[in-house]
């Protein structure tokens, strides 16, 4: 097992990294309030690992949601308070979030809400939650407007990573995961690039200890990085890399066709190429780059029929637009990221045009 912290004062908390943790009553013990627990999960996660929990909490409340970005809402949220309320739980109780991003962030949610916030622990079972969204402490759910638009900083009391249960995630899943690991390396951690480089069809393979070593190093990544700026003022927003392009290619194919991660792959590769024509990166630096995400299984441009017209529109109602100019987080290098707003709109045009197919 691996452990890490995420060094935010008094809230500071572990991640647990390794094999057959799902299991171990003790590292629950160490974390949960004195109060009732509730573990929180969906209808495709609880026949695969709800038992294994259930064992080593004793007997706690458990809460069964439907599966799907789709159920991420208010009312389902609503659900889970409802629940803590019919069974009695006072603010010593302790919530379990057993699951994907879904149902870390509303679970999430729910504990940062009830009665002004009760302690919770993220169980995280898909790669993409283990490496980024168990850590860090956004919650909330999504409003038929907008995607996670209500919602609040929670900090969990304790991440528990159980890379066993990796075993049952979809190909396409485990390469979505894969993005997000890659985007650390990029942006901050060149020698961990590297890392990967080597050993990424051991990961596609699902080599437990490769597994281990990339989860806690991307952890430690989102950890410093969350650290430093717990409420997105400033360097958490290097986390973004190849997301502006990403969530254009996402809202532009329809939420859910795409996974955010396979967005995300291509997005990098949109980062890179627009770094490159800024001289910033080298070439054979933005070729590195693809090799490595196109090796992860995922897209490194986006889909056929995706307009460069369209993808600027979409990017332009971006969050990270400021006083009507669209920031971006660019390569400097290998490893070294910038969030900047300082390109020619000529310059995202042909790194637009110059990726579609
Ligand atoms: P998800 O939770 O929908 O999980 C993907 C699918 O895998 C689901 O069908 C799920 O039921 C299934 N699944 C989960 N664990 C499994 C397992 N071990 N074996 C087999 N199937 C399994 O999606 P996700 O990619 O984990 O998370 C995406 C969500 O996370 C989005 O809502 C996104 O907004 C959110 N997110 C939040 C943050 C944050 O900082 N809070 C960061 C990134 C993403
Ligand atoms: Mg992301």
């Amino acid at each position: 097992m691996q452990q890490l912290a995420v060094d935010l004062g008094e809230r500071t908390y572990p991640i647990y990294i390794g094999p057959g943790l799902l299991a171990q009553p003790e590292l629950y013990e160490r974390h949960r309030g004195s109060g009732q627990i509730l573990v929180v999960t969906n209808d495709c996660v609880a026949p695969l690992y709800l038992d294994r929990i259930v064992a080593a909490l004793g007997e706690p409340e458990t809460l069964v949601l439907p599966d799907g970005e789709a159920e991420k809402t208010l009312a389902r949220t609503e659900q889970v308070l409802d629940r803590l309320l019919r069974a009695g739980f006072g603010r010593d109780g302790t919530l379990v979030a057993l699951g994907g991003g879904v149902i870390g962030d509303l679970a999430g949610f729910a504990a940062a809400i009830y009665q002004r916030g009760i302690d919770f622990i993220q169980v995280p079972t898909t790669l993409l939650a283990q490496v980024d969204s168990s850590v860090g402490g956004k919650t909330g759910v999504n409003h038929p407007l907008g995607k996670n638009m209500i919602g609040a900083f929670h900090q969990p009391r304790a991440v528990i990573a159980d890379t066993d249960v990796l075993a049952t995630l979809p190909d396409r899943e485990l390469s979505a995961g894969l993005a997000e690991i890659i985007k650390y390396g990029l942006i901050r951690d060149r020698g961990f690039l590297e890392w990967l480089e080597t050993h990424m069809d051991g990961l596609r393979a699902r080599k437990p200890a490769l597994l281990t070593e990339a989860i806690a190093r991307s952890c430690r990544n989102k950890a410093e990085v969350v650290a430093a700026d717990e409420r997105e003022g400033g360097v958490r927003a290097l986390l973004n890399l190849g997301h502006t392009f990403g969530h254009a290619i996402e809202a532009g194919l329809g939420y859910g066709e795409w996974l955010h991660g396979e967005a995300v792959g291509a997005g990098m590769c949109m980062a890179a190429d627009m770094s490159v024509r800024l001289g910033w990166l080298g070439e054979d630096d933005r070729a590195r780059a693809v090799h490595l995400i196109e090796r992860a299984g995922l897209p490194t441009r986006p889909p056929r029929g995706l307009t460069p017209e369209h993808m600027r529109a979409l990017m332009a109602r971006d969050k990270k637009v400021v006083a009507g100019q669209l920031r971006l987080v660019l390569l400097r290098a290998l490893g070294e990221a910038v969030v900047t707003g300082d390109f020619s709109p000529d310059t995202l045009s042909r790194t637009l045009v110059g990726n579609a197919r």
